[in-house]
């Protein structure tokens, strides 16, 4: 188990030219697919990177793996830096969206395979049972190279970048300082005894509930079965951090719901931290215990799943998070004496008293007619003789809801109404609608950011 530290992390892709940024040899061209990456992540919590495809979450992740170095920036696992640490020393277990199992083998074998070709270390002692310590020849090799290698990259680097990887050096010149002159308890190492590997694999088993699948080869299982076996075998590496990315997409919608609580109850079972990467925003909603959305490279907002849904801080997250996407109209807001009058593009107007607002950016409320972009769900639209007209061109009847898709005269723009239970409204029909005024967000029309002030405590 481990809390994980992100710290203005970039990851920059170069092409086949091996080149620094502010190298000689760095091109213009170069492609930044992460750029200032902070993320605090406290032990066993349940992360989701969500966004759009090609916005950087699985690079994210691949970073924190140790798969994809780190162009910029520090990564820390329980407090210690691991830019320079190998993948195979992170203590991550990491599952795909392709199972990526042995076909030839079975499941037992699949999931002991890593378990098998691994050694444990075991405390050297001596004689009398006492532990003996030694220098560690290796580390301290390893860490001359590392050395080494950072020095060349410092001395290669300017600015920031400089900054960073001398921040790296001079951890890794204390550790060498240390490893140098400080004999450590020695090991020896062994491979692990087939009852070891039974216990583990048994123990995965039983959680998964996979124990009569463990003699099945994958081309005899279904999806969820597959990647229940790839789940078991990084469960039994007993890893501090397990990192998912999109584990669920190649199964069907109605074994993906299921997949979904399974891999919750796994978490809560497992108090294990899991990071967890998915272009789904239902899937972020339902098992993150936070949720980073990202776009572009760049993080949105990092919140709770109800805050994100309450509080988003752009058009962006108020538009990916949520079913159906949120309605966005271009209006007018203006403070005219206790009302605030939102006027629509084809000019009909609606009032509210301003007190319905209490969290709205002052500085719209000075009473001159500001241009901004109005967010309403589809949900929180009721029918109200008094409101603005609209049409409706399409009904689609969900069974205990009702979508209607509306437009304004002369804008060929869908919006869409969420009614409870069915309705005898018609294509063509003229309706009458109105917002809740709580449920009204606000977004700046140039920057896209939210005009409302987040509360100071928000509900969980
Ligand atoms: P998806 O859901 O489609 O996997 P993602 O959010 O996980 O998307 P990434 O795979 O992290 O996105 O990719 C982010 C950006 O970096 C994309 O524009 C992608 O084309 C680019 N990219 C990823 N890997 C490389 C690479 N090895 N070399 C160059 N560019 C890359």
């Amino acid at each position: 188990m481990a809390g994980l530290s992100l710290r203005h992390i970039y990851k920059e892709y170069v092409g086949k030219t091996k080149s620094k940024k502010g190298s000689a040899n760095h091109r213009s061209g170069d492609f930044l697919a992460v750029k200032d990456f902070n993320l605090e992540i406290e032990d066993g919590e349940f992360i989701v990177f969500v966004g759009p495809s090609g916005c950087g979450k699985s690079t994210t992740l691949r970073m924190i793996a140790g798969l994809e170095e780190i162009t910029g920036g520090e990564l820390y696992i329980d407090g210690k830096l691991v830019n320079d640490v190998s993948a195979k020393d992170r203590d991550i277990a990491m599952v795909f969206q392709s199972y990526a199992l042995y076909p030839h083998l079975n499941a037992y074998d699949n999931i002991s395979f890593g378990l098998k070709m691994r050694k444990i270390a075991v405390e050297k002692k001596d004689e009398n049972g006492n532990p003996v310590l030694e220098i560690d020849k290796k580390r301290v090799k390893e860490l001359k190279a590392k050395v080494k290698e950072l020095t060349k990259d410092a001395q290669n680097s300017e600015g920031d970048e400089k900054a960073s990887i001398e921040q790296r050096l001079a951890v890794m010149l204390k550790d060498l300082d240390y490893y140098s002159s400080t004999p450590v308890q020695a090991y020896t190492y062994r491979h692990m005894t087939k009852e070891e590997i039974a216990e583990k694999v048994n123990w995965a088993a039983d959680i998964l509930g996979i124990q009569d699948l463990l003699y099945t080869k994958p081309s005899e299982m279904s999806g969820g079965q597959r990647q229940r076996i790839a789940l078991g075998r990084a469960m039994v590496r007993g890893p501090k951090v397990f990192l998912l990315d999109e584990p669920l997409s190649n199964l069907d919608a109605k074994l993906r719901t299921t997949m979904r609580s399974e891999i919750v109850k796994l978490h809560n079972k497992l108090k294990t931290t899991f990071i967890y990467v998915t272009h789904d925003q239902i899937e972020a909603m339902t098992m993150g215990t936070r949720i980073v959305v990202m776009k572009d490279g760049v993080v949105q907002q990092t919140d709770t799943p109800t805050d994100l849904f309450d509080y988003p801080e752009n058009k962006f997250v108020a538009g990916f998070i949520g079913t159906p996407q949120m309605n966005f109209f271009d209006v007018t807001v203006a403070k005219v004496g206790d009302e605030l009058v939102v006027k629509f593009a084809d000019g009909q107007t609606l009032y509210y008293p301003v007190s319905a607002f209490p969290r709205f950016e002052e500085s719209y409320l000075d009473g001159a007619e500001r241009a901004v972009v109005l967010g309403v769900r589809g949900e929180n639209v009721y029918f109200d003789e008094g409101g603005i007209a609209v049409t409706l061109t399409v009904k689609e009847v969900l069974g205990n809801t009702t979508q209607l898709f509306v437009k304004f005269e002369n804008d060929e723009k869908d919006y869409i109404i969420c009614a409870a239970g069915r309705n005898t409204y018609e294509q063509n029909d003229v309706l009458k609608i109105k917002f809740e005024a709580e449920k009204m967000y606000f977004f700046d029309k140039e920057t896209e950011k939210t005009l409302l002030k987040k509360p100071t405590r928000s509900s969980k």
